[in-house]
């Protein structure tokens, strides 16, 4: 086909999956093998060569459960003592009286009520006040209702979620139950943890006193950079200084990394966390550069390659070869398909072999990224459509001409698909330089604590 290249390749439909996949060893986009990941010992390990920048949510969620066990054992501050700094300073008073019960299965509201003391007709009318703003009724086995009495009367709290109280507020004087919603306070403190990897990551950052979830972050921040399940090395070093985040009663809600470094095989790796002005939040390097690169490494999670890019390949339904132009990432029916990079939605629709089919042109209108045979479409897609990357713009299936779900992918620069697996990514766009000095101030005390010797640390 000598004048191909003049072609538009989006009318390449050949495609459909490569036959014998099955028994091929699992391999990642960038072709590293499963089982170089042995060292990691964590029970995630096997799916770091296939994690990259991809890595995030699935697997924080995946944790959250974890890791907030660990952290409340290790909790040092009593709760109690927090949550009776935070009820109502007023309220608390050494002759108040505080009593809480637990909603155990087979209970209800109005019992639990009872057994903190309130007869059956107050319980009834505690359930009526606080209808407007909160249905009682619907409290959940497990859930905790909290009586506190003194002078000026009874209040009755009870945690709707994280961030909102139901507070019921009984006169000394009236007797008229009074509702209202209140916000928690969120705790947080800030902790600086850093150690030397021997054995697994995850061994060694425990040791240091990490929670899997801010580990796993950590991993991500720097999964652009190195290839945690390949490159690392006994010896490497860490250091980590994180924020911890807890509600008023202790539990764990969150823990995101302000700063870290990173030694690996000798070569130091730095990352600080930053709120540009528009209000996004992303890491990067001292001097202003992003730790992440415009593109993901792969537009699916989890999965694995079918069918490479190559020039020829015997097509699997129509017989002869011909050109593949794209890479192949076989994914159950109904996977997510994230958009690589951030950029417009340039086609949408039926195309063809391609079946449905979406083709992104990126910001330096240079790069376009095409992804084909979907079983449908992320709501609101559309031409024209501004997509950031990461985001979901449909789901796998096989629409189209293809022999079962899977996702064909292709990265063209000025509309010629080139090797995805092989083509260097830019990285994302740095520091605006209308806020470098900001950024300087904003990070230059956290630069200082990373670079403070570990034993000079205080432990928070
Ligand atoms: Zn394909």
């Amino acid at each position: 086909m000598p004048n191909r290249s003049k072609k538009d390749f989006s009318d390449d439909f050949s495609d459909g999956f490569s036959d014998g996949f099955p028994d091929k060893p699992l391999a990642s986009p960038d072709g590293v093998k499963k089982n170089k990941a042995a060292r990691l010992s964590f029970p995630s390990a096997r799916w770091y060569p296939l994690l990259g920048a991809l890595a995030g949510f699935m697997l924080i969620l995946l944790f959250i459960g974890g890791a907030g066990q660990d952290a409340r054992a290790r909790m040092s501050i009593p709760h109690e003592e927090w949550l009776q700094a935070d009820l109502h300073p007023s309220a608390i008073t050494p002759a108040s009286r505080i009593r809480s019960e637990r909603l155990h299965s087979g209970d209800n509201a109005v019992a639990v009520l009872q057994r903190l003391g309130f007869g059956n007709v107050e319980s009834h009318r505690m359930v009526l006040a606080a209808n407007a703003s909160y249905q009682l009724k619907s409290v959940r086995v497990g859930q905790v209702f909290k009586r506190v009495d003194n002078a000026t009367g009874t209040d009755f709290y009870y945690n709707m979620d994280a961030r909102e109280r139901l507070h019921l507020h009984q006169d000394a004087g009236t007797h008229d139950w009074q509702a209202s919603v209140e916000k928690r306070k969120i705790f947080s403190r800030q902790r600086i943890a850093s150690g030397t990897i021997t054995g697994s990551l995850f061994g060694s950052s425990e040791r240091a006193g990490m929670d899997q979830r801010t580990t796993m972050n950590l991993v991500n921040i720097f999964s652009w950079d190195i290839d945690f399940a390949r490159d690392m090395r006994s010896g490497d070093t860490f250091k980590v200084i994180y924020e911890e985040r807890f509600d008023d009663e202790g539990k764990p809600l969150e823990s995101s990394i302000l700063a870290a470094r990173f030694v690996n095989q000798g070569k130091q790796y730095q990352a600080i966390r930053y709120q540009q002005i528009n209000g996004d939040v992303n890491y990067f390097t001292p001097d202003g550069k992003s730790m992440r690169k415009a593109y993901l490494k792969a537009p699916v999670k989890f999965t694995r390659i079918s069918s490479r890019f190559t020039l020829r390949r015997k097509h699997p339904i129509l017989g002869y070869t011909r050109a593949h132009r794209g890479v192949d990432y076989a994914a159950p029916r109904g996977t997510p398909v994230h958009a690589i990079g951030e950029g417009y939605i340039a086609f949408k629709g039926w195309k063809h072999g391609y079946g449905r089919f979406i083709l992104i042109r990126h910001n330096n209108r240079q790069h376009s990224t095409a992804y084909a045979h979907m079983s449908r479409f992320a709501r609101g897609m559309k031409r024209g459509k501004h997509v950031r990357q990461g985001q979901v713009i449909g789901y796998v299936g096989m629409s189209g001409l293809a022999t079962g779900p899977h996702l064909h992918f292709e990265f063209r620069v000025r509309g010629r698909a080139v090797n995805p697996l092989t083509v260097k990514h830019p990285p994302a766009r740095p520091v605006a330089k209308a806020e470098r000095d900001r950024f300087m101030q904003q990070t230059a005390p956290l630069l200082g604590l990373l670079k403070q010797s570990s034993s000079a640390v205080n432990w928070g």
